[in-house]
């Protein structure tokens, strides 16, 4: 156990076998005074800051988080579930969960007096650590493949930060990332290497509690890359049980790409690999090495969850029934929760009656490419009503 201004990252001694380019040895917890939190604690008037590792006065001038949690009634008909719930994350300003993260991260810089905060990414943490910096004032650099999806650079740079495209992986961006603040400073805001992130991805895991009436719902579905929303919703529900609020945990489904599928291959099997070749369409959850693959593999133990994988053309064919079912669109990643969860369901592991919420990490607009895949652009039609009457007689594509 450490003072929070002992260390910055990862915890000396466990992470002294880390080098990178392996998953992350030594990520930290936050831990809090439960008594304390307890004795402060007015069930009638909740004061859920009193879960933030940073104080008020420090959080930038930005709305993350407070996304909804909606029923999901004509989806869950279809996948056999009477009690299904989406918690919206896409509806975050810039459109993902990972605002959540990079909001705290910017709240401890400011804390810091830290100007300079550094991030690699597969896209989104880096668009949302570019809009929490716009909004603070502070300086965002930006380590993506340079194959990201086009809106999320689009994102990055309007948003005015200095983006460095990365001719490699989101794993190469990773490390140059570390190697670039360990030589020129600035406060590194990689995912799981800053704890932070942890306890910002933590708040949907609480608003999903609250939201909820203050119970856990059965099952929570989460996409994995480097497994820290996993994590995060893990730490959520696992502090609420130390503060006494609850005494079962909800069961986590983690949901990986079936290439990019370290994190489900090291809990099913219990040896370690990497994911020689994570291509997928979701390139969120695109990861060889995941950086948080340890404690990933904790929380769905101890959580009693489990994992499943699913092709590109289940991610595809979820996209499109979530979103005609529900009005939801997600991109890819935030998808493959849903394409997991008729896997799992299907395998027996779900209760039709029990209580789910799949977590919907990120909006559709953010890649507008996959979804195209799936879609045929309809041909004009001359403005007259002969040709529309013909053009839908002839059925729509
Ligand atoms: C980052 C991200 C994920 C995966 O989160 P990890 O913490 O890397 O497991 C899933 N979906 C979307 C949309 C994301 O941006």
């Amino acid at each position: 156990m450490y003072e929070r201004d002992e260390v910055r990252y990862l915890c000396p001694e466990c992470a002294r076998a880390y080098r990178p380019g392996m998953p992350l040895q030594g990520v930290l917890e936050v831990v809090f005074n439960w008594e304390l939190l307890r004795a402060r604690w007015d069930a009638t008037d909740p004061d859920w800051h009193l879960f933030t590792p940073v104080e008020s006065e420090y959080l930038p001038p930005f709305a993350a988080g407070g996304t909804p949690l909606m029923r999901a009634d004509r989806l869950g008909q279809e996948l056999g579930l009477w009690n299904l719930s989406l918690k919206n994350d896409g509806l975050n300003p810039s459109g993902s969960l990972k605002d959540r993260a990079s909001f705290l991260v910017v709240a401890e810089a400011i804390r810091l007096g830290e100007d300079r905060i550094v991030t690699a990414s597969t896209g989104n943490a880096a668009s949302a650590l570019a809009a929490v910096c716009a909004a603070a004032g502070n300086e965002a650099i930006i380590f993506v493949p340079a194959t990201a999806p086009r809106a999320k650079i689009a994102q990055i740079l309007l948003y005015g930060a200095t983006l460095i495209p990365i001719a490699g992986s989101y794993d190469d961006a990773f490390r140059l990332s570390l190697e670039y603040t360990a030589a020129e400073g600035g406060l590194n805001r990689n995912t799981a290497y800053h704890p932070l992130t942890i306890e910002g991805k933590k708040t949907a895991g609480l608003e999903i509690f609250a939201q909820n009436g203050m119970q856990a719902p059965d099952v929570i579905v989460i996409p994995a890359g480097d497994g820290v929303i996993l994590h995060g919703v893990f730490k959520a529900f696992a502090d609420l049980r130390a503060a006494g609020f609850i005494t079962t945990l909800p069961r986590l489904l983690a949901v990986q790409a079936d290439r990019s599928d370290a994190i489900h291959r090291f809990f099913s099997t219990g040896t370690y690999a990497d994911a020689p070749s994570p291509d997928t369409c979701a390139d969120s959850i695109s990861v060889r090495t995941p950086s948080n693959a340890l404690m990933a593999r904790r929380a769905l133990q101890e959580s009693r969850g489990t994992s499943a994988t699913v092709s590109d053309r289940e991610i595809l064919d979820a996209q499109a029934l979530l979103a005609r079912t529900t009005g939801v669109f997600a991109e890819p990643a935030a998808a493959a929760s849903i394409a997991g969860l008729a896997r799992a369901k299907n395998a027996g592991w779900i209760d039709p009656d029990e209580h789910v919420v799949a977590l919907i990490t990120g909006h559709g607009l953010k890649d507008i490419d996959s979804a195209l895949q799936g879609i045929q652009m309809p041909p004009a039609v001359a403005p007259e009503l002969e040709a529309v009457k013909k053009y839908l007689a002839d059925g729509r594509p």
